[in-house]
């Protein structure tokens, strides 16, 4: 990264963005190419959360556990091997060096694009000017993606040491024999997974009814009986109390059916929610509103990204939920043709605004769990009558072939139109299988399209396809 906005003539922008993650460096690039003049600040790392704490090395970390997985599970194959070993320094080393090729290629396309990087922390001085250190920066628009951090609940603050945050959980100096994940979201199941897969005792608490609460019921039930048969220990209903620290383990109080019950580990992680990072930005110097700080304090801004403030726009975690990866450089690029189309640069028809229940929500965990739209309580409570089709992977070729027989499809349809209101998957590769109901979900594809569709044999994209024709009582194979 350059050093500071010193070394350019130019301090003016067409439009200056604020935060390097996978929001903040879409949008430069998306910008960049529509002719106008960009400058990106960033306070860290180029790549955001995303690259560098969040999505790329935890699937790094998730991938090992896979490969130790399938090494104490090879007789099935016809295989056996003999004192298998793993090295945990190297896995996490793996992880950071994943992450570190990443980052390094952001600054590649910041280059390529003829982005001006900014290294520091950016704070506005009014709406049209941002301080960066010494520096003054002005621009005729900002895009805020500041991205979020990890809740911490008071008198439970992470430590480093023994209580840790996503970072901690990332980055540990050995593996530890016994864990606590608080939360059970996709940060704490994927986590949860991670280290049970790699040998540790792990215990997930969560506040609501089922584990991954945002998910279809049926799919957050076969979560977790596939959990609890990989041996992590589950409570749900449960609520922290308290975190009391001991020498080298901390318990837990935690109210569970009206009773407190202790858990001691030896690591807890925190997964418990995100707030937007707003703090210090000098938002009092414009217009832009955020929400209530006990509810996240994100910034408010409508489906095109624009904020109160007319010249600003806001994207990614910093606007809220859901808090994905994909949904912020998608918002970016909307923010930055938005913005161009304001220049005379860009043709405002062709830009839609962001469509909530059109993005996947993935959870890299064994077994994976993905969706996208409503689930079956959110379709019931629209009123709509519903047709709903499910496949076992049991049933399946490829999944019986390749020794993946758990996991199931789910898919719900509106009965009177036969739009495709959600799907639900679990079990292997479905993480990649969900993109083919997120575009019929975006090209309003009906039933009959997706019917009318050949799917490829043997492909456990096949369980698509029979989900699909058993919600209209035409299954073939189960
Ligand atoms: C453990 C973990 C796993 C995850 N896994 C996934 C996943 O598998 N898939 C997925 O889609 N999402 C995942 N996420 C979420 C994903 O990382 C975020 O949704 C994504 O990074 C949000 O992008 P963003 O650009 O909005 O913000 P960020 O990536 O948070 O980037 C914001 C950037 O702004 C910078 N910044 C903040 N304030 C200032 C300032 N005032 N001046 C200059 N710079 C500033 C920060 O340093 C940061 O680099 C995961 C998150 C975590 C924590």
């Amino acid at each position: 990264m350059t050093n500071s906005a010193k070394k350019f003539d130019a301090k003016k922008f067409d439009v200056c963005i604020i935060g390097a993650g996978p929001g903040g460096y879409v949008a430069a690039i998306r910008a960049a190419q529509l002719g106008l003049k960009v400058g990106i600040v960033e306070a860290n790392q180029l790549g955001g959360i995303c690259l560098n704490w969040g999505c790329i090395p935890t699937k790094a970390l998730l991938k090992s556990a896979e490969v130790n997985h399938l090494l104490h599970n090879l007789e099935q194959f016809g295989f056996s091997a003999e004192k298998v070993k793993f090295d945990f320094a190297k896995i996490i080393e793996r992880s950071r060096d994943v992450s570190k090729k990443l980052s390094g290629g952001i600054a590649g396309l910041m280059k390529k694009n003829k982005i001006e990087v900014i290294s520091g922390f950016a704070k506005f001085l009014d709406a049209k000017k941002i301080a960066v250190g010494d520096e003054e920066i002005e621009a005729t628009y900002f895009i805020i993606a500041t991205g979020a951090r990890a809740r911490v609940i008071p008198g439970m603050e992470p430590d480093v040491e023994n209580i840790w945050t996503y970072r901690e959980a990332m980055t540990p100096k050995a593996l530890p024999k016994s864990l606590l994940v608080v939360g059970s979201g996709a940060i704490g199941s994927e986590f949860a997974s991670f280290y049970r897969n790699m040998g540790s005792e792990v215990t997930l608490i969560e506040m609501a009814e089922n584990i991954l609460p945002v998910e279809d019921e049926e799919i957050s039930k076969l979560a977790r009986k596939s959990f609890e048969r990989q041996g992590i220990k589950i409570h749900t209903g449960a609520a922290l109390k308290s975190l009391k620290k001991g020498k080298g383990s901390v318990t837990a109080t935690v109210e569970i059916a009206g009773k407190l019950e202790e858990i001691t580990a030896e690591k807890v992680i925190m997964a418990v929610g995100i707030v937007a990072n707003v703090e210090n930005l000098g938002l009092e110097k414009t217009k832009v509103k955020t929400e209530d700080k006990s509810k996240g304090g994100r910034i408010i801004a409508n489906g095109y990204l624009e904020t109160a403030e007319p010249n600003i726009f806001a994207i990614g975690d910093v606007v809220g939920a859901p808090w994905l990866a994909h949904k912020a450089s998608h918002e970016g690029s909307i923010a930055a043709e938005k913005i161009a189309s304001k220049l005379g640069k860009y043709d405002a028809k062709k830009i839609h605004p962001i469509k909530v229940e059109n993005i996947p929500g993935c959870t890299y965990s064994m077994p994976q769990i993905a969706s996208v739209g409503l689930t079956e309580k959110k379709a019931k409570e629209t009123g709509k009558k519903i047709k709903v089709g499910r496949f076992p992977y049991m049933a399946n070729g490829k999944a019986i072939a390749a020794g993946e027989t758990e996991g199931l499809i789910k898919v719900i349809f509106d009965e009177k139109t036969g739009e495709l209101l959600g799907a639900h998957l679990i079990g292997a590769e479905v993480t990649e299988m969900i993109q083919g109901y997120v575009i019929a979900k975006q090209a309003e594809l009906t039933e009959e399209d997706l019917m009318h569709t050949i799917f490829a044999h043997p492909t456990m994209s096949e369980m698509m396809h029979e989900a699909v024709l058993d919600a209209y009582g035409k299954v073939i194979h189960f």
